[in-house]
């Protein structure tokens, strides 16, 4: 049975906008997947210790039939392809994608937490939540 689930996107690199159209095409392409919905995009400023360049960040609604780790992995996946290195900690990246919330899930495993644990200091995601509310049943 698919699931509704909240995907965060942000970039602040390079075509911050590009990067989010392609990382939604290729969410949207993955088995037993659809995007639902799309929040507004955001222009915000960066969270945590290291200087660099404004986000754009945008939270979509997505139904599958994935369960939670085999969305992550298709998650980084798309993050690699879309030419992601893992540098430090908080710091800039092409692409970052984060499952913020799966159904009512609870998943607390090494490398996976839902619902995400920066939800409650992220208003930006608090915000397109919100916005993507009427979107979900
Ligand atoms: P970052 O890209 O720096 O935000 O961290 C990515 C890592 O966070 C991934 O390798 C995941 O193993 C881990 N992680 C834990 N919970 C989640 C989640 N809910 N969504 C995405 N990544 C998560």
């Amino acid at each position: 049975m698919a699931e509704q689930v909240f995907v965060a996107l942000g970039s602040n690199l390079g075509d911050r906008a590009r990067h989010l159209a392609e990382a939604r095409r290729l969410i949207g392409a993955l088995p037993c997947t659809s995007v639902a919905a799309e929040s507004a995009v955001e222009d915000t400023a960066p969270v945590g210790p290291v200087s660099q360049g404004r986000y754009l960040n945008q939270m979509v609604l997505v139904r599958t039939g994935l369960a939670p780790r085999e969305l992550l992995d298709a998650l980084l996946g798309i993050e690699r392809a879309l030419g992601r290195e893992r540098g430090e900690r908080w710091g800039p990246r092409t692409i970052d994608l984060d499952i913020v919330r799966f159904g009512d899930r609870v998943v607390s495993e090494p490398g996976l937490t839902i619902p995400h644990p920066e939800l409650p200091n992220r208003d930006f995601w608090q915000r397109e939540l919100a916005e993507l509310a009427p979107h979900g049943c």
